[in-house]
């Protein structure tokens, strides 16, 4: 049997049709739509009136499942028109001044106009022979992060889709040196090999009850068992509590447990608290135990030019999460993990005879990385610092922090409301409706939404529901928030007025 016995006759290709695809030909017509996208999104950003519509998920839902994706429409123009109706109109608009709702930042120019450079070119971060500069672009990147953290000379890293990815490539590394240690010390006590598995049950993560969820699904994708990640007391502050992080690893001990990570969070999702870096990481260095720093949302404190005091001790961490994507001001995704000793990335190394020999001489991120083929998303932060600088992009991060604690003061200050929680370290605020119960703030929160006047999150604070601000548009000020809350109070008392 020869290859054209396994494939039908193909149709030869139409020269006379403008191509589908980016390329010599269609440099022209490419420069057309893009310029007509722009055009097109330029209108809507000029438009944009409110957050949201507050559209339901029954009016959605069915005009998107009503498309036939057999049949396509007769243009591009035809197209974008029906994602206008299906999507754009009811967006939820992150750049909005009254969008106060979760960790999403409007984005930088120059990283909007670097995403439509690296889908054009396309590269593919895995191996230089698919990426050349941009692999030294995205490591000069991590090297210039790693340097703000003060890793040292030895430090390492990789661009990640996001903190979620970030959380379990750091486990990942943490996991397979407590188990090297554990093997290394059984062989020398007893003289007997153990197997790496029948290790897994016994290791614990230490982290605080604030800490992000990804920590918990990360134990659980690396087969750790289900009460692997030890719950540490925090403050009244939310911030762990380094002499119980000691007395929980040392009960871990005495139970024949292996302590194979500390957590320390810096930014929690919730509270914006830092936990105490320093004084965590003396725990962690006098128990020998891996410490990951997940500075998802608080890595903007790097580049402040006010507060970025406030991670000091995340200099020690054996690894790092950041997201640019959320504190500086880049489009999703961007985001990475920094190691202290690049060794370490050697736990996710694999040579595919293909892709990355193992005798290659030339540098390959896909050696350090959980992905393969992979977005140069380095790009978007490279073309930000370029443009702008990194004191620009920490001042804008200052002022959202400096905003959150304005809007602490007016909200404890207003008989209307109350405090869920002391002011954040970072740029979140917590509170409620006075006298308001759980169904109450949630319908609010609904009737604020669907009047389009503002977003904000909920969550729970010690049992009970609250109200969440994020802020993170450096363009808000007290006085987009204020008329929010005005909003939220008014629809509080018709709710409870109508029960
Ligand atoms: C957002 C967040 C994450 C998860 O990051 P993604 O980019 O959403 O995957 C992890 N940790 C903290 C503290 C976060 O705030």
């Amino acid at each position: 049997m020869t290859s054209a016995d396994l494939r039908p006759t193909p149709v030869p290709p139409n020269r006379s049709e403008p191509s589908a695809l980016l390329g010599r030909d269609s440099a022209a017509a490419y420069r057309g739509l893009i310029a007509d996208v722009a055009g097109r999104l330029a209108e809507r950003f000029a438009a944009v009136e409110r957050p949201w519509t507050g559209a339901a998920p029954a009016d959605l839902g069915p005009a998107v499942a009503a498309v036939d994706l057999d049949r396509p429409l007769e243009s591009f123009e035809d197209a974008f028109d029906e994602v206008g109706e299906l999507y754009l109109n009811d967006a939820v608009w992150f750049h909005h001044p009254r969008y106060l709702a979760h960790l999403n930042c409007p984005v930088a120019l120059p990283a909007v106009a670097a995403e439509t450079v690296l889908a054009a070119v396309n590269t593919s971060v895995d191996t230089w022979d698919q990426s050349a500069g941009g692999t030294f672009i995205e490591q000069h990147l991590i090297e210039w992060t790693a340097a703000r953290i003060g890793l040292g000379a030895d430090a390492d890293g990789v661009f990640t889709s996001g903190g979620t990815q970030s959380n379990l490539h750091a486990l990942l590394l943490a996991r397979e040196e407590a188990v090297e240690g554990v093997l290394l010390k059984h062989r020398v006590e007893t003289g007997t090999p153990l197997r790496g598995v029948e290790v897994l049950p016994r290791l614990r993560i230490f982290a605080s009850p604030h800490s992000h969820f990804s920590v918990v699904k990360a134990a659980r994708l690396l087969g750790l068992g289900e009460d692997a990640v030890v719950t540490v007391p925090s403050d009244d502050w939310f911030r762990m509590n380094p002499a119980a992080l000691d007395a929980a690893i040392e009960s871990c001990r005495e139970q024949g447990l292996v302590a194979a990570a500390v957590v320390a969070t810096a930014g929690t999702t919730d509270f914006g608290s830092i936990d105490p870096l320093g004084p965590i990481a003396e725990v962690a260095a006098a128990h020998g135990v891996w410490l990951h720093v997940d500075a998802a949302y608080g890595c903007g404190l790097l580049v402040s030019p006010e507060n970025r005091g406030l991670l000091n001790g995340i200099e020690a961490a054996n690894s790092v999460t950041v997201d640019y994507h959320k504190s500086f001001f880049q489009p999703v995704s961007s985001s990475a993990l920094l190691v202290r000793d690049r060794a370490s990335l050697r736990h996710v190394t694999h040579h595919a005879d293909y892709l990355n020999p193992a005798e290659a001489a030339t540098p390959n991120q896909v050696d350090k990385s959980l992905q393969t083929t992979r977005r140069f998303d380095a790009l978007k932060l490279w073309m930000t610092l370029r443009t702008l600088g990194p004191e620009a992009v920490g001042a804008m991060f200052d002022r959202v922090c400096d905003l959150a604690d304005r809007t602490w003061d007016w909200i404890a200050s207003d008989p209307r409301f109350e405090v869920a929680a002391p002011p954040s370290q970072l740029s979140t605020v917590l509170f409620r409706l006075a006298g308001a119960d759980d169904d109450t703030h949630r319908r609010a929160r609904e009737a604020l939404a669907a009047s389009g006047e503002g977003m904000v999150a909920a969550t729970r604070v010690e049992g009970r529901i609250a109200l969440k601000l994020t802020l993170l548009n450096p363009e808000t000020g007290l006085s987009d928030i204020v008329p929010v809350l005005e909003a939220l109070a008014r629809h509080g008392k018709s709710v409870q007025e109508a029960a």
